[in-house]
């Protein structure tokens, strides 16, 4: 048995499809959706990921700008900056991009996004809407990886999942969108006993820990979705996922790869969020 592979670029390209329609519409009204990314210092990985947003944003007619600071900057230079874009009619949506250097509090400058330009979805007013059930702007992550579920047609209602990480940004996020659409789910950490035990009843497998090849074929269900959020760097700079490929691949139903897996749905759906910003800030219902 061979997994279905999830292709990323594909499901990316399908929203995409989407979303055209949406942004002429918009345009009829004198509106391109506008996305400014926030970055500070020059983390190469970052670099590349904002590239990655700018070049989508492009790819579907949205205006994208780029602030960079210096790696040394001030919380305050960082917060002044923030406010000037939040007032910028021609910015919908305001990403800064993680990591953060270590003399600035990330959660408090997430919360300074305005909350209707938060499109990463990371403020608590986005985090408890979704608890809540009404979510507004969800974190991207976890959202393309519903729409790769989606897309794929794997039942969600009355199966079983497990997600293997609890950030704010992936794990959590991950469990409660699970949640809302009826699966039961098991969220893990590394203080998990057993983990292996866990992840081998889950039909739906979410690994979103950073460590590369922690899942192994003999955690994995036959036939389960299995997908890979992590993106790790090896020492020869090779790009791989949280799970063993190859061997999972033999046993899964369906697999994301990495790269070219979650990472690109991350992508579509921080444009997504932001045509939905354009459309509910210029009075628009959002389809
Ligand atoms: P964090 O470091 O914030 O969280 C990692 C989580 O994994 C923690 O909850 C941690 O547990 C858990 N964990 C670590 N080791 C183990 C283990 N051995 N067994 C079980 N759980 C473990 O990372 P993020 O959530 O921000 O990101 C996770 C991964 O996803 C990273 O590789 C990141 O690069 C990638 N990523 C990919 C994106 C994409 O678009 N594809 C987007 C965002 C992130 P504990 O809480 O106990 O420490």
């Amino acid at each position: 048995m061979t997994a279905i592979l999830l292709d990323g670029a594909v499901i990316a390209r399908h929203t995409f499809s989407e979303l055209e329609p949406r942004v002429r519409a918009l345009g009829k009204l004198g509106v391109r959706p506008g996305l400014a990314a926030v970055c500070v210092g020059d983390d190469p990985a970052s670099a590349i990921y904002v590239r990655n947003k700018v070049r989508a944003c492009t790819e579907v007619g949205l205006h994208s700008e780029v602030h960079t600071l210096g790696a040394n900057c001030t919380e305050n230079a960082l917060l002044e900056k923030l406010e000037r874009i939040n007032h910028n009619p021609d910015i919908h949506g305001v990403i800064v991009q993680l990591p953060l250097p270590r003399q600035l509090d990330a959660g408090r400058v997430q919360r300074a996004i305005a909350v209707d330009k938060d499109v990463d979805g990371f403020g608590w007013h986005h985090l408890g809407a979704l608890v809540a059930g009404h979510p507004v702007y969800t974190p991207c992550t976890p959202l393309g990886v519903m729409a790769m579920l989606d897309y794929a047609g794997i039942t969600i209602e009355g199966r079983r999942a497990v997600v293997v990480g609890r950030s704010v940004i992936v794990g959590k996020p991950m469990a409660l969108l699970l949640i809302s659409r009826g699966a039961t789910v098991t969220v893990c950490n590394s203080k998990t006993p057993d983990l292996a035990r866990l992840t081998a009843d889950a039909d739906i497998l979410v690994a979103a820990t950073g460590r590369a090849g922690l899942i192994t074929a003999d955690m994995v269900k036959t036939g389960a979705a299995v997908i890979d959020v992590g993106i790790n760097r090896l020492p020869d700079g090779k790009i791989t996922g949280d799970v063993d490929f190859a061997a999972v691949n033999a046993k899964a139903g369906w697999l994301t790869p990495v790269p070219g897996g979650v990472g690109r749905m991350t992508v579509a759906m921080l444009i997504a969020n932001t045509v939905t910003a354009a459309e509910r800030q210029s009075g628009m219902t959002p389809a």
